[in-house]
Order: structure tokens, then sequence, then C-alpha cells
């Protein structure tokens, strides 16, 4: 009996798409008699049941860091996954700026998505293509692939979805400067760092041609960088590196007129790290010759020339050989139109509650960096805080009762244990104290006016995340857990109270963890800043970096093309072929 039905079973499967076939099974059985027509009538009833669960439907938008670690932690076997993205691979984007000047080749920082796929042993399917545009109302992405063409001939496809997780990225924020798309490079892409190596040995080159001036000589040597955040400052420090250590000795007659300036329109570079990291990075730069210029905006960018202004100067143009440009990240057209679709307008970036999820369309969940999360005030829901807490409706909270739901609230609210961690306070009694004076600890109790009073400064440690890749592999796997858990999640809730209703939150909301942050400076020194405001910087750092990236590589392919390239670039230099 249980061969029949696992037989049938595993024909129906197997056959699934040939009709005739099962037709033949069924006449076969039936000569066979009552034990046979018995499987036949239990598997058109597993047919009936798997025909009424069918899998939900996953659409990934986006093979990056979000959208990559959210794949390799999901159980695909729970659901059907598509997955759509114009790149069918996942790039290390930390190691970008070593591919600008060869330390690390282009090929070691990239993982196929498939084979990422294929490890995962699930049916997730991959369709090179972009999406673009969204139709939360029916469910639908609508995706274009740039290779070949389906019938119509413009390469279109719509797939429908259960639950859509997009995680498109950004793009290149060039504030609308002219001239700054036509002439500059970006660094975002695999196909930006290859095009930049290219352009730095075109410019030795050229400038090495004969009957050319000095003057002009030194512009095409004149390699800047705009934008001073962690992208640009490497990127500075990794060309310096490449012409002090490499091109320095293959071209002789122009070494001299190499210059390499970062500009940056803040105050500070690296503004984003402690101040002894800006110090000590700024100090380096100027001994080494990279000239670095602060309060100075670029307004537009031509062919030889970029123009741009400061407070005290005011305008001035610097001719140049190559630009690099490196400002920060913008919305991508896709998200914009889809935040017109949800009336999510006069908004830079798309927001998400802090389950990940768009909170006006029902299953869309956003991630990494063409999202932010919209932390939920305290103030917003202090009444409702306080009907909860306030389990005898006394009108008034103990410390007791306040003790009761102060896990729920730090856990709703993270930035309740941030302020009581910037105010050195131990817990929530501290801030009570603090807001009402000496009173006795027990005997405290709080009207709503007094509970308000007490929370009133809480709010100001809610902050925006980051835009890196720490935070969108952090949401990936985070997201992935949720998905997997999505079933028992009814049942068994493992959220904090809710609370504006009844109940608990199906899950816990996500949480950032910061592990550090690296600044690699060039000459085998790095900055590293870990949690705690600990800074380290120099040679052991540099070591601490390579460490570190080369454990966080997405394969042990890739981990052990970088760390060959590191050691091939120890021993035999970068190399400067112009291909
Ligand atoms: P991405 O990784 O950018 O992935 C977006 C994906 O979406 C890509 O696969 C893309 O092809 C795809 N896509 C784009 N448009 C569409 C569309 N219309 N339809 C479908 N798919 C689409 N962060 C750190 O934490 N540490 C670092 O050291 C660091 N260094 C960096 C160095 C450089 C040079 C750069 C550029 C970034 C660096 N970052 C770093 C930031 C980090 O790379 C980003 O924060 C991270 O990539 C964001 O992940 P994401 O998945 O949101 O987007
Ligand atoms: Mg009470």
């Amino acid at each position: 009996m249980r061969f029949s039905a696992f037989f049938f079973d595993g024909a129906t499967r197997a056959f699934h798409h040939r009709p005739n076939f099962t037709k033949l099974v069924v006449i076969l059985a039936a000569s066979g008699g009552g034990l046979v027509a018995y499987a036949d009538s239990k598997s058109d009833h597993a047919i009936e049941s798997s025909e009424v669960a069918p899998k939900k439907k996953v659409v990934v938008l986006g093979t990056g860091w979000a959208g990559t670690t959210f794949l390799k932690n999901l159980d695909s076997s729970l659901y059907d996954v598509q997955v759509v993205s114009p790149r069918n691979y996942f790039a290390f984007t930390p190691l970008l700026p070593s591919v600008t000047c060869g330390t690390v080749e282009p090929r070691s920082i990239v993982e196929p998505i498939r084979k990422i796929i294929k490890k995962k042993g699930g049916e997730i399917k991959f369709w090179e293509a972009e999406c673009f545009k969204i139709d939360p109302t029916n469910k639908k992405v609508h995706c274009r692939s740039n290779i070949g063409t389906n019938l119509d001939g413009n390469g279109e496809f719509l797939l429908d979805y259960d639950y859509l997780v997009i995680s498109i990225g950004a793009r290149a924020n060039t504030f609308n400067t002219p001239g700054v798309v036509e002439h500059c490079h970006f660094l975002k892409e695999i196909e930006d760092a290859q095009k930049i190596r290219r352009s730095v040995m075109n410019c030795f080159e050229r400038a090495s041609l004969p009957n050319l001036d000095e003057e002009e000589r030194k512009r095409i040597l004149h390699f800047v960088i705009v934008g001073g955040g962690p992208t640009g400052v490497e990127f500075a420090a990794e060309l310096h590196d490449f012409v002090s250590e490499d091109l320095r000795k293959l071209y002789p007659t122009v070494r001299d007129l190499v210059k390499i300036s970062v500009i940056e329109a803040g105050e500070h570079i690296l503004t984003m790290f402690d101040r002894r990291v800006t110090k000590f990075a700024v100090e380096k730069f100027q001994r080494e010759g990279i000239e670095v210029k602060t309060g100075f905006k670029v307004v537009e960018v031509s062919d030889n020339n970029i123009t741009m202004t400061n407070a005290s100067t005011g305008k001035m143009s610097v001719p140049y050989g190559m630009a690099v440009w490196s400002t920060g990240i913008g919305t991508r057209p896709v998200i914009m139109d889809f935040m017109k679709q949800i009336d999510q307008v006069n908004r830079r970036v798309l927001a998400t509650d802090e389950w990940l999820r768009v909170s006006e369309c029902d299953g869309v969940y956003a991630l990494g960096d063409c999202a932010t999360i919209g932390q939920r005030k305290v103030m917003e829901d202090i009444s409702s805080i306080f009907k909860v807490a306030d389990k005898n409706h006394s009108g008034t909270l103990t410390v007791k009762e306040i003790q009761d739901v102060l896990d729920d609230i730090c856990i709703r609210y993270p930035q309740v244990e941030l302020y009581l961690k910037s105010k050195q306070m131990s817990d929530i009694v501290d801030l009570i104290k603090d807001s009402r004076g000496d009173v006795q600890k027990e005997s405290v109790e709080l009207d709503i006016e007094e509970f308000k009073k007490a929370l009133a400064n809480v709010d100001s440690q809610v902050k925006n995340l980051p835009a890196t890749a720490q935070v969108a592999a952090q949401q990936g796997n985070y997201l992935a857990q949720c998905f997997n858990k999505m079933k028992d999640a009814d049942e068994n809730p493992e959220g904090p109270l809710r609370m504006r209703e009844s109940g608990r939150h199906r899950f816990r909301p996500f949480r950032y963890r910061h592990f550090g942050q690296f600044a690699p400076l060039g000459g085998e020194q790095t900055a590293a800043q870990l949690p705690g405001d600990w800074i380290s910087i120099g040679h052991s750092s540099q070591w601490l970096w390579y460490s570190v990236y080369a454990s966080k590589q997405v394969s042990w392919r890739t981990r052990a093309l970088v760390i060959s390239d590191w050691m091939r670039r120890f021993i035999f230099g970068r190399d400067s072929s112009c291909i």
C-alpha cells in the first residue's frame, strides 16, 4: 500500500507537467484492482491538499549585501522563491577600492549568485533582469531583461508575489551637479572599479607622450576625489600606494608631476569616525602630499576643470585629469516611483517599520541601502504605554508596574536603553528619580504627566542606521529568520507587547549590532574604530583589517583568491597593464 502511494505520489511529482502519463498510471491502476484503486484516491487527495496550500511566492529584488544574505539564510524549502537582479553575482563592495588599483582582481571579490543558490539545495529561481516598476495594489513586479528578448521583443515580464523583498541598494548621488555624470567616475560597482583602473593607467600613458608641455602633463596627472567619506579616502590612499610603490618606477619622467586631491564640502573628512581618526588621516595625507580641501563644494565639472566654491576664497577652478565622485548615495528611480504610489512623498528614502515592512503595503519588505527604518517614538505611544503598564487601572504607575513592562518597552523602543546608557543610569527607576527628585524608590507612583516627563527626552536617542554592508547583511539575516519562523509566529509570538493593541508582536523588531568600522589609510596602515569607541591606528590594525576582510568573504573560493591577490601584490607588486 505504502509503495503504491509513494510511487504514485513520486510519479505525479516527477511528471507534473505530463497529464498523459498520469492518465496512463490511472488506467494501469484500474486494471490492477482494489489495492491500486486505494492508492489512486489517496494520491488524488495528496494532489488536492498540495493545491490547497501552495507555497507562498517570495520575490527578492537585488543580489547585493541585503538580498544575498537573505537568500543564504532563508529556508528556501518553505517558499517559492524568485530572485531578480541585473547582475548575476554578489560583489564584496568593501574591497572595491582595492580593485581600482589592481591590489585585488575583480573576479576575486564576486561570487555567482547561482552558485550561492545551488549550495542551498532549494529550488530558488534567478532571473537576470531589472525591476522597473513595483505594483503593490496587484502584488506584481514588472521586470525587464537586458539580455535577449521575449516574444514581445522588449524583454519584459511580470512576476506575482505574496511577499516582496526589496533590496536594490542605492545609486551614486550627484546632487544634480552639472557635468558629473559626463566627466566623473563613480565607485559603486565592479565595472566602475575596472574603469577607474584603466583610466588611471591611461592618464599615466597620456602624460608620458612626447610633445606635451609640463602644464598639460600636470593636469593629466591630477587625480581628484570628490567626497571625503570612507570610500573617497580609501581610494585616495590606494591610489597613492599604487603610484608610490609601483608606478613611480615605471614612469620616471612624470613621477614628480602626480597630484592627488580630496575635496570635501563639510568641515572634516571621515565624519562618521572619531576625531582622532580624522586627525591622523589628515596628517598622514599631508605628509604624503595628498591635498585635503575641506569646506569646498564642487559646483560644476567640465572635461578639464573642476569648479568649486568656498566661503572664504569664493569660486575657483582647478584643472584635472581624472575625477572620482563619491559624495554619498541617492534613491533609485524605481523606488522613487514606488514611494509616490504609496504616498511616501517628500522623503529621500523608502521608510519601513522596525520589522522592515513597508508600512503602506501588505507583504512588502525593504532593507539595505534602499530603505530606512522609521523608529517609532516613545512619545507617540506614551498614553498607550501607560495604559498597558497600569495593570490595576489605578491611573498611576508603581515602580513594579513599570518594571514589569520595561523589557517589552526596551525591545520595542531601543532608544530607552540607549538613553539610560547615555545618562549612565542602571534602570528606569533612576530615570524617574531624575525627573521626580529625591523620592523613595518603592513608594513612587507616577501619573501620566509625570510618566511623560520622565520619558520626555528618550526619543533624542533615535538615530538612522548608516548605509553600510554591515547593516544590510544583518537586516537580510534578520528577515530570513522571520520568514523561517513565519508559520509558527502567529501561535507563538516572540515579540514585545503591542502597546496600541492587545497581544504581542509576532517577531522582535530588527536590532542592529555595530561591530566597528575600518578606514584603510594606505602604507599598510588602517584606522579601526571598534565598539566602545576603542580606536587603533597603524600597522597592527592593518593586520586586523586583513583578517576580518578575509573571514567575511562569501565563499572559500573568493577567500582563497583575495588572500592570494594580497600575496601576489606583496611579492610582484600591482599590474599596470592597460587592459
Ligand atoms: P547593494 O549591495 O548595492 O545591492 C543592490 C543589488 O540590487 C545589486 O545586486 C544590484 O544589481 C541590484 N539592483 C539594482 N537595481 C535593481 C533593480 N531595479 N531591480 C533589481 N535589482 C536591482 N559597507 C561596509 O559596511 N563596510 C565597508 O567597508 C564598505 N565599503 C564600501 C566601499 C564601496 C566602494 C562602496 C560602494 C560601498 C561600501 N560599503 C561598505 C557600503 C555597502 O556596500 C552598502 O551599504 C551595501 O552594498 C548595501 O547593500 P544593499 O544590498 O542594500 O545594496
Ligand atoms: Mg497602577
